[in-house]
């Protein structure tokens, strides 16, 4: 699909799933007379910015009332995202969620592409995952369930011999495949945002350091100052993208040890490490991602200054003194669970030490007592 400037006041965007994810997107879409139609419950972040709110299932509805369909999470809404599909509309493809069913699938396609990743194996049952996790890795390894597994779920962290007996009795209640992999001792995790066109352009943002716990992103600040490492993760981005022929954005995670720059996984959508792009780059993920499902000519992705985020777990109420030091983005969630993401704050700064000291202010804002996730 692709659209010209005075076709833009007719053309209506529907996003599948109402997070914050989709709220940026319509947020940053604004700057351009779109319509957005968002499928999820009426008092999610996106619906209530959006033009128009679809429950789930009246997704056929939506799909014939837009012009083209994305989505902000991959791992739900999967009849609309087929029928999407089946309707020419969905972007980015309907291979690349595909890919992220099955863990398994990804790993494989990581391999037959040249796309460095964590040595592993495919495991169909229990006695299997305890067979490889002993031979291969000498008990030390991460077990992941292929299916349902994102924000750390499904996955077993194994040290020792006593770690996995001590697990394999849940893993054996699991009936699904398993990716039994190498556990990374890794110096830093990282990751990169590309945004890539129909015409096969693909342009990358500075890769941010990541700091993950329990599996779940707590803060990231960029940009990485080691050239090199960057260079590879700008490499394999124009790989993977590449060999799905993807249109939009995508955020691709890594774990980097010495030189070399694993890729743990990817995300076919705007990502939580992208956040920072808002205010320290001069065009965001969220807006470039528009862009390219339009057609249009995607945006400077050079930072204007060093930037990063930290996430607002789990609170309803966080300290107001975090606008000190950043800017605040609220999501309006109904209720505050454990883990759950309300809001973020954005920093920028001069330097990657300006940016790291107010990161760190801010966790000992919203965390006084250490996280508890
Ligand atoms: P994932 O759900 O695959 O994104 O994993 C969540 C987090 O678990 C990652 O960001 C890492 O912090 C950690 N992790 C996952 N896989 C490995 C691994 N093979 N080695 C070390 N840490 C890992």
């Amino acid at each position: 699909m692709r659209f010209s400037l005075q076709d833009l006041s007719k053309v209506r965007v529907g996003i599948l799933g109402g997070g914050q994810l989709g709220w940026m997107m319509v947020l940053e879409g604004r700057k351009y007379p779109l319509k957005f139609y968002v499928m999820d419950s009426p008092e999610a972040p996106a619906c209530r910015v959006a033009d128009k709110c679809f429950k789930p299932d009246e997704y056929k509805e939506m799909v014939d009332s837009v012009d083209v369909v994305t989505f902000e999470f991959e791992h739900v809404y999967e009849e609309a995202l087929r029928y999407a599909h089946e309707k020419g509309k969905l972007l980015p493809s309907i291979e690349s969620v595909e890919l992220k069913r099955q863990r398994w699938k990804e790993r494989v396609f990581y391999k037959e592409h040249g796309i460095p990743t964590p040595r592993f194996f495919i495991a169909y049952d229990a006695e299997e995952v305890y067979r490889t996790a002993k031979n291969e890795f000498n008990y030390k390894c991460v077990i992941k369930q292929s299916t349902g597994g994102y924000d750390g779920k499904g996955q077993f962290f194994i040290k020792s011999k006593n770690d996995l007996d001590s697990s394999i009795d849940t893993i054996k209640k699991i009936s699904d495949v398993f990716v039994v992999e190498e556990f990374v001792e890794f110096d830093y995790e990282a990751s990169i945002i590309a945004v890539r066109t129909f015409d096969g352009m693909l342009k990358t943002y500075p890769p941010t350091y990541n700091r993950n716990e329990k599996g779940i992103l707590v803060y990231n600040y960029g940009p990485i100052n080691n050239t090199y490492i960057s260079m590879k993760m700008v490499e394999i981005a124009k790989r993977l993208a590449d060999s799905l022929n993807y249109v939009g954005v995508m955020g691709i995670e890594f774990f980097v040890r010495g030189d070399e720059v694993l890729v743990n996984e990817f995300a076919p959508r705007v990502h939580n490490t992208g956040h920072y792009t808002l205010d320290a780059a001069f065009t965001s993920q969220f807006e470039n991602h528009i862009r390219a499902l339009l057609g249009l000519e995607i945006g400077e992705t050079k930072l204007l200054s060093c930037g990063g985020m930290v996430n607002i777990l789990g609170l309803a109420n966080p300290p107001l003194e975090v606008l000190r030091y950043g800017k605040l983005y609220w999501y309006g969630k109904n209720e505050a669970r454990k883990r759950r993401k309300m809001g973020h704050v954005n920093i920028v700064g001069e330097t990657l030490e300006d940016v790291k000291n107010k990161v760190g202010k801010v966790m000992e804002l919203l965390y006084p007592n250490g996280l508890d996730l």
